[in-house]
């Protein structure tokens, strides 16, 4: 690791980069900085987290020019959420430099952000199709960008903004400098450096966890009605200690979380339209088990660090194989063992065996677990919290209680009826999960397959609003782990585009 003083950059931005307790540079950031100072285009490749905000960030910093009130820089983000994040980092680089940034996205009052334009900014960050409303409305003007970048370029085209990145393209200088980063380097994405960048230098770092030794890989193939009850049974059977299920499309997180919730798992869904308030009210309840299992999309899973995920589930296949690698690297991590299970449709058996070769390491076929031995193991789980709440010695009263109960009653009898009344039964509660057609892989690209770019803000909701949670909260094995009902899980974000029908928090 490189120190950041070697790296050629002003005092102010080293102040900065100090106050942000960044004390060396990580290998993408010494790799693009580098190039970057010298004015070079650089396509940056590395894995979520390993610093690309600031990587981009501080050579765009140190390019502006505080005195030229024109836009110098502009940052496109696919979603909301990450442009808010990457203007935060932005706005701390540039702290000393004292440089005028804004964020851009759909969500926003635009009038507003009409006004906050004309305060002249020098940097925008902002998500496609926002900046290009702002384009259209001629409210935003580019003449002046020196430094484009394209952030997360690879979920930019997946959302399928391929089309906006163009027309911003033509509407920014040709002499400008273009830094490009991406968590995968698809086809499309080495495209679009070839169009639009200018001999762009290439700075891949290697991801740590490609090695995946421990992970167990598996798949179970069942047909898309199936999925959600197998994924049930798996559930009981495994029980994860903490899981990620990663649906395909922010509706499919939506329906898994609320589906899940109501079969009386503890389950939350993040994706991109959620607000930054709720996104890290999720997360900080998943980091604390309070909920066991997080559901998301690979977007809302980008720049995620969680540790301690046990299991990953595919519940839908990934769109490409890099990106299953993205999704299985949540488990396993610092020398612990992890699960992955991948959902496949019989008519994605021939992409599952692509998805193979690019890993080099074959999936193990899992079989469906039956109902009965679902059953089984949600009855040992009661088992194990009835030997663990004995063991723990503090039975006070319930003893009292209990030797009333054996004067009439055989003791078998008694803790049979306490084990069946913990056990959490496999249950047929009817829910409702969208089909979805199963997308081609990406390189067969085509529009389409569920809610598409989703930026609308009518993009699918799924059915009514009977959240009403099961009533059965009997997953807290061993009694620490945190009731989920607690007080801290109001909503508490002021988004109006988010009012999903929620549940009401029970009691
Ligand atoms: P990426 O975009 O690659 O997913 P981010 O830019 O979001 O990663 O950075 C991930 C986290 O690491 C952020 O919290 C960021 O502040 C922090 N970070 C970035 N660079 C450094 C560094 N050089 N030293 C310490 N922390 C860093
Ligand atoms: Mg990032």
């Amino acid at each position: 690791m490189t120190n950041f003083s070697e790296l050629n950059i002003s005092e102010s931005t080293l102040r900065s980069v100090k106050r942000m307790g960044f004390e060396e540079a990580t290998p993408i950031q010494e790799g693009t900085i580098t190039f970057a100072m010298e004015g070079r285009d650089v396509l940056g490749q590395a894995q979520t987290g390993t610093g690309k905000t600031a990587a981009f960030g501080i050579p765009l910093i140190e390019k502006i020019d505080p005195k030229n009130p024109n836009i110098q820089a502009l940052v496109i983000a696919p979603t909301r959420e990450l442009a808010i994040q990457v203007s935060e980092e932005l706005y701390k680089i540039g702290y000393d430099k004292r440089v005028k940034l804004l964020s851009v996205y759909g969500g926003q009052e635009i009038g507003r952000q009409i006004r906050a334009l004309k305060n002249r900014p020098q940097i925008i960050v902002g998500t496609p199709g926002r900046i290009i409303d702002h384009i259209n409305r001629r409210t935003l003007k580019l003449e002046g960008v020196q430094t484009l970048v394209l952030d997360e370029a690879d979920e930019m085209l997946n959302m399928g903004f391929i089309d906006d990145i163009n027309a911003i393209l033509e509407n920014v200088p040709a002499e400008r400098q273009t830094l490009l980063f991406s968590a995968t380097m698809p086809p499309a994405i080495r495209k679009i450096a070839e169009t639009f960048m200018r001999d762009p230098e290439i700075v891949k770092i290697k991801a740590k966890e490609l090695t995946m030794e421990n992970i167990e890989q598996f798949f179970v193939k069942a047909q898309e009605r199936e999925k959600f009850d197998v994924l049930t049974r798996l559930l009981d059977v495994q029980k994860p200690e903490l899981a990620i299920i990663f649906g395909r499309t922010k509706r499919r997180v939506d329906e898994l979380s609320q589906a899940l919730t109501l079969r009386g798992y503890l389950a939350e869904g993040i994706h991109g339209d959620l607000s930054q308030a709720k996104r890290i009210s999720v997360l900080r309840q998943f980091k604390e088990n309070k909920i066991d299992i997080l559901i998301a999309t690979d977007v809302a899973a980008r720049g995620l660090d969680i540790s301690g995920v046990s299991h990953v589930y595919n519940f839908d296949i990934p769109q490409d194989p890099e990106s299953y690698v993205h999704r299985i690297g949540r488990t396993g991590r610092a020398g612990k063992s992890g699960i992955a299970v991948t959902f496949v449709t019989p008519r994605e058996m021939g992409y599952l065996r692509i998805v193979e070769e690019t890993t080099k390491k074959r999936m193990t076929p899992l079989r469906p677990p039956s109902t009965e031995e679902a059953l089984a193991g949600q009855q040992e789980v009661s088992m194990q919290t009835l030997v663990e709440l004995v063991q723990n010695n503090d039975l006070g009263s319930y003893r009292d209680m209990a030797a009333q109960l054996l004067e009439n009653n055989e003791a078998i009898d008694l803790v049979a009826a306490a084990l069946k009344s913990m056990t959490k039964e496999p249950d047929a509660t009817p829910v409702t999960i969208t089909e979805e057609r199963p997308l081609p892989m990406r390189r067969e690209r085509s529009q389409g397959g569920g809610g598409g770019r989703g930026r609308g803000g009518d993009r699918g909701r799924s059915g009514g609003g009977d959240r009403g949670r099961g009533g059965r909260d009997r997953r807290d094995r061993g009694g620490d782990r945190g009731r989920s009902g607690g007080g801290d899980r109001r909503r508490n974000e002021r988004n109006d585009r988010d009012r999903r029908p929620r549940r009401r928090d029970e009691k």
